[in-house]
Order: C-alpha cells, then sequence, then structure tokens
C-alpha cells in the first residue's frame, strides 16, 4: 500500500466511523457551518474553560467523506488543547491545505499530523478544500462566540 492509498484509507475510515459524532451536555460554546458546494453541514460544540481552553469537543452534522473525516480528525487532536495551541493547529493546517507542502507546529505529534496530511490530497481541487476546512472555519467561529452560520463561499 503506497501512501496515496494508506491516506485515503484513513480518510474512508474516519468518514464511514467519525470520531466524536455527538452533541456534549455540558458544551457552553458553539457554531454552525455550511458548505454549499457540495451540502456538507457541521455543527461544532466546545466545552471551554475559563482560559479558553478545549476541556470536551464534539460535532453533529452530514456530508461527504472528506467533510466528515476532517471534522472527525480535527476533533480528536484538539481535545484537551490551550488556547493559543489551537489557534497555532488551525492556521497551520489552513495554511497547509492550501499550499504548504507540510505542517510545521509542533504542537501537535508526529503520528497526529500524518493524520491531517492525509487530507492534503484535496489541495489539487479547490471545492474539495471547502470540504475540508468547513469544520476548521467552522471550530474558530465558535471559539470566538460568534452566532452567525458559517458559509464555506465566504472563504477563499
Ligand atoms: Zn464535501
Amino acid at each position: 500500500m503506497n501512501l496515496k492509498e494508506l491516506y485515503q484509507e484513513i480518510i474512508l475510515d474516519h468518514g464511514q466511523n467519525p470520531h466524536n459524532l455527538k452533541k456534549i451536555e455540558n458544551f457552553n460554546k458553539e457554531a454552525k457551518g455550511y458548505n454549499p458546494l457540495c451540502g456538507d453541514k457541521v455543527h461544532i460544540y466546545l466545552n471551554l474553560d475559563d482560559n479558553k481552553n478545549i476541556k470536551d469537543i464534539s460535532f453533529e452534522g452530514s456530508g461527504c467523506a472528506i467533510s466528515m473525516a476532517s471534522a472527525s480528525i480535527m476533533t480528536d487532536l484538539l481535545k484537551n488543547k490551550k488556547e493559543k495551541e489551537v489557534q497555532e493547529v488551525v492556521k497551520d493546517f489552513l495554511e497547509m491545505i492550501k499550499e504548504k507542502p507540510e505542517l510545521s507546529t509542533k504542537v501537535l505529534l508526529e503520528d497526529e499530523k500524518m493524520k491531517l496530511m492525509c487530507l492534503s490530497g484535496v489541495k489539487k481541487y479547490p471545492m474539495r478544500v471547502k470540504c475540508a476546512t468547513l469544520s476548521w472555519h467552522t471550530l474558530t467561529s465558535a471559539m470566538d462566540g460568534k452566532q452567525e452560520e458559517i458559509n464555506t463561499e465566504k472563504f477563499d
């Protein structure tokens, strides 16, 4: 199995059996996102402590394998991360998915970065990039406490 096949395998696995796909009971921040180009929908739930560190994170939604895998992997990796760490990982991921060849953050372990790199194949397809970034833009909105629904049409 080559790297590309391994990446696709991991995406399919997360897409079919997403992790953290539920509504946590004690959330105190939330945001919804919609990708009209593909029909992907995601609703992020966060339990933040007083310092905006993520104590718990989950999501509900429906959509293509890329959007569900991205939300599944994102929620796995950001649980128990501090606000600054979350911001760093989000920025790093968004840069990588559009143009950067590799992730540069030191917040994540190598095998954690590998899971995000599984999504790097969408880089060549701008419409698919929106599927991969939907949950990340929605997370940022939830962290900021904004009420408006995220629409990927508004992002590059
Ligand atoms: Zn999609």
